[in-house]
């Protein structure tokens, strides 16, 4: 394939997201071509570590050969088949797993194709399931700062202005809580005592809401999107139990959370926490192929059912649910975490990880360095903690500066991001945070 077409038909005609495309056109772009591990391949045959895990999706590494396999396997019989009143092999034993595997309680997976999805399955359900039950509730309670996606439903119950402002006539209202990070550090709360403020404070959006809490959402354990910023620990459970007493139902969006990246399966395991709805994507599939889902209970499920007159079905679905392929590929990945006890390496991975990083504190532009699991956030500031202006693009310009280096990367704002496939091992882990410390010692502003 000629690089210098394919450089010219990527600027023509592909509109990249989240992308400024003025910008974008104007630059010497990745183009990948192949990956092996946590390596990843681009046109040139340049080799860079993927840092990023693919936007927070690869687990198990790129063209793993048992998630190879299955998806073969599974083309080889057929691709896709509706789910719409029908079922396929793939999707049924998946469900089965998924439920397994899951916190206790959470009986019923619904697929979808992308965690905007998920998320937006799960607020509909949970909308239509208090009708089903006769009570007219409306409102959403969710927090400064959360992220669930770009449909409008997920960008209703999302608190990131630079994303979700545009949009802000088109959406419906929410209770709005604060970050509960960036709200415990600046009112220098220790977490415990934070957490208590946090949950009398949704006690009082709850008590006082005149129009019905449909149900709270929150990320689990860390708000990803917002810059890899942890919850107070305890804040999801003390959320969950409160969302018991007052019964308003609980999403937790592990969307990116899932699958290991908190060190385990899935953040509600460590707080004992087993909420209404579960919703799941990226690392679903081993980050091979798109694939959602949301899990939730007998409850719901049955307040859905009745004769088929009577009109209580969920009325939702697309195209690619429960599709066939992905479902096979999602079967795989947790055979690979059975078969490669991924879990149980983890927590030396993260000890590692968690020791290297202290290297990177007390750098010049270092302001703060956060981490929960395998997933951090390294955030750069000017020196006085003043951020840098946003067209500066200085997260750009380290990640770029990494990149020469062998190491792909993408920055939310200033925020460095690490957060590497959970195969890696501890030489990827330590060449990626000595890359990213020497591109930011080598920053010139
Ligand atoms: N929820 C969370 C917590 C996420 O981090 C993301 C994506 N980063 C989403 C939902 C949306 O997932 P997708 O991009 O697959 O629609």
């Amino acid at each position: 394939m000629n690089r210098e077409l394919l450089r010219i038909w990527d600027n023509e005609h592909f509109w990249h997201p989240f992308t400024q495309m003025q910008v974008y056109s104007q630059e010497d772009n990745l183009i990948f071509e192949r990956g092996e591990g946590v390596y990843l391949y681009d046109i040139e045959g340049r080799k860079y570590i993927d840092a990023i895990s693919s936007l927070w999706c690869n687990v198990h590494g790129h063209n793993h050969p048992h998630i190879n396999r299955a998806i073969i396997e599974q083309l080889s019989k057929v691709a896709h088949t509706t789910t719409l009143g029908s079922s396929n092999i793939p999707a049924i034993m998946l469900s089965k797993k998924l439920c397994e595997i899951a916190p206790e309680g959470l009986t019923k997976v619904f697929y979808s194709e992308d965690g905007s999805e998920a998320v937006e399955v799960a607020i509909k359900m949970a909308y239509q399931y208090w009708k089903h039950k006769g009570e007219d509730r409306r409102g959403f309670i969710s927090f400064d700062g959360a992220y669930h996606g770009d449909t409008l439903g997920a960008v209703s119950v999302g608190g990131i202005g630079l994303f979700h402002e545009a949009f802000r006539d088109l959406i419906f209202k929410v209770h709005r809580l604060p970050s509960p990070y960036l709200f415990c550090k600046e009112n220098k709360l220790e977490d415990s005592k934070c957490v208590d403020v946090l949950v009398e404070l949704l006690r009082r959006v709850i008590e006082e809401s005149q129009e019905g809490i449909v149900a709270t959402i929150m990320e689990g354990g860390i708000q990803g999107a917002a810059g890899m910023l942890p919850y107070p620990k305890g804040l999801l459970k003390k959320v969950s139990d409160l969302c018991k007493e007052k019964n308003v139902l609980l999403i937790v969006d592990e969307v990116a959370t899932g699958f290991g990246r908190t060190g385990s399966m899935f953040y509600c395991e460590q707080e004992s926490v087993s909420p209404d709805f579960l919703c799941l994507g990226k690392g679903l599939s081993g980050g091979y192929l798109p694939l959602a889902a949301t899990l939730t209970k007998d409850e719901v499920f049955e307040a859905f059912l009745g004769e088929f007159g009577q009109k209580r079905q969920f009325y939702h679905g697309h195209t690619y649910t429960g599709n066939n392929l992905g479902c096979a590929a999602a079967l795989a990945s947790l055979e690979v975490f059975e078969k490669e006890n991924t879990l149980s390496y983890l927590p030396e991975k993260i000890e590692f990880l968690k020791e290297l990083l202290k290297e990177l504190s007390g750098l010049k532009y270092v302001w703060d360095i956060r981490r929960l699991g395998f997933m951090a956030g390294i955030e750069l500031r000017q020196e006085g903690g003043e951020a840098f202006d946003y067209g500066m693009r200085v997260g750009f310009k380290v990640a770029r500066a990494c990149r020469d280096m062998g190491v792909f990367l993408r920055p939310l704002g200033d925020t460095m991001v690490i957060m590497l496939p959970l195969c890696a091992d501890k030489e990827h882990i330590h060449e990626t945070v000595h890359t990213l410390k020497l591109a930011i010692e080598n920053l010139s502003i």
